[in-house]
């Protein structure tokens, strides 16, 4: 391995998410996992193996080259569908290709009903509409003429679903916005019915209102975080812990883990500053290790005389500050330590862990945020 440091990425832990969200889910609502982001950083072509392993057949993405990176891993013809952007120069492949997208504009629908008629293939479209997160879909204003157009388009269209997103389910300070949101989504509903306008399947739900809000789940749910074993915030598994089964509190469990190996060990004297600076300077004697991940892999500066990593089953903090490629870590009370031997970021060694969760305090990130951050360069494999 030439790199510095490796991501593990756990299929056993992803086997139990998704036996968990089934189970919320119910047999009656179809699970597509969201893998924008490079899978939320856990590397989309990972992800696609293990969730067609465990039965998954529909993966949402944020833009067309995610779906394609999907399309060229999947090996069960897996539905591919994309939330966000594309450009109408991609259409004609998307369409040809049978992925699904959304349409939150006119002048989508009407690029994509323009390639269908060229091509004669009808394209897959989810119609988004305007509940109340103000970002993209149509607006109540828009339906009589949205109506017309899909109702004159029928033989280019093929109407896939009609969806939303809501503002914030994760946290309770939402609640009325997004009960708002569900009653609006109802009220189009009720109107697209009205003029026997049909869509496969209405989908809302992100993890949190699959989590919080039952009556969100409709026939598909989308969901990212919790698969890949975390709740969307601290809030949403408080509120859950009570509804949870008595053996099994913590049903989620994290994927991934980062690990690196020291590079090398250095006595430092009582007195001594560490690394650039004065922020640290050494309270006795000690030997410190040098581990090869730094600001530029991902490891936030935040951390500087902050973070804490695992070296011999034991938690060891960093002393200095974060510095572009390494950091330095404490290591004078572990018994023999040695180049070569392995440092977890993120994960476990032993019976202690990092969680992710305390890591992203710690630099003030959510586990969003932090996941996604990861440098896509490092490598990542599935392990069992
Ligand atoms: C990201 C996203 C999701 C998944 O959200 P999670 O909180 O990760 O479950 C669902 N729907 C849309 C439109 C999204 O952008």
């Amino acid at each position: 391995m030439k790199h510095t440091s490796y991501i593990e990425i756990s299929k056993s832990a992803y086997t139990k998410n998704i036996e968990f969200l089934r189970k919320e889910i119910g047999p009656k609502t179809a699970l597509s996992v969201v893998v924008k982001g490079n899978a939320y950083g856990h590397g989309i072509e990972n992800i696609v193996q293990i969730a067609e392993e465990n039965g998954v057949r529909h993966f949402s993405t944020f833009s067309a080259d995610e779906a394609l990176r999907v399309c060229n891993v999947s090996k069960h013809h897996s539905e591919v569908m994309i939330m966000g952007m594309l450009h109408h120069d991609d259409l004609e492949e998307l369409v040809r290709k049978g992925i699904n997208f959304y349409v939150f504009e006119f002048a989508r629908l009407e690029a994509a009903i323009a390639v269908a008629k060229k091509l004669g293939i009808k394209a897959k479209v989810h119609v988004e509409v305007e509940t109340g997160f103000h970002r993209t879909g149509f607006e109540w204003e828009d339906r009589e003429w949205l109506a017309k157009l899909l109702q004159d388009n029928l033989e280019f269209l093929e109407l896939k679903g009609l969806c939303t997103h809501y503002a914030g389910a994760e946290s309770i300070s939402n609640y009325v916005r997004v009960r708002k949101q569900i009653k609006l989504f109802k009220k189009f509903k009720a109107w697209f019915d009205d003029q026997d306008i049909d869509f496969e399947k209405c989908h809302t739900a992100c993890s949190a209102a699959t989590l919080l809000y039952p009556d969100t789940k409709m026939d598909m749910v989308r969901i990212g975080i919790a698969s890949y074993g975390f709740w969307p915030t601290q809030e949403t598994y408080m509120y859950r812990f009570q509804s949870l089964p008595a053996n099994n509190k913590n049903p989620l469990r994290r994927l991934i883990s980062w690990k690196s190996t020291i590079m090398n060990t250095k006595a430092v004297k009582m007195g001594d500053f560490i690394g650039y600076g004065s922020s640290y300077m050494a309270p006795r004697d000690m030997t410190i290790a040098l581990v090869p991940v730094g600001y530029g892999h991902g490891y936030s500066r935040m951390l500087s005389n902050q973070g804490k990593v695992l070296i011999g089953g034991m938690i060891v903090p960093v002393v200095g500050t974060v510095t572009m490629n390494s950091v330095a870590v404490d290591v004078t009370d572990l018994e023999k330590v040695q180049q070569g031997d392995e440092v977890v970021i993120i994960g476990s060694q032993g019976d202690k862990e990092i969680t992710i969760a305390s890591f992203g305090e710690s630099s003030q990130q959510v586990n969003y945020e932090l996941l996604t951050r990861l440098p896509q360069d490092i490598p990542r494999w599935v392990v069992e």
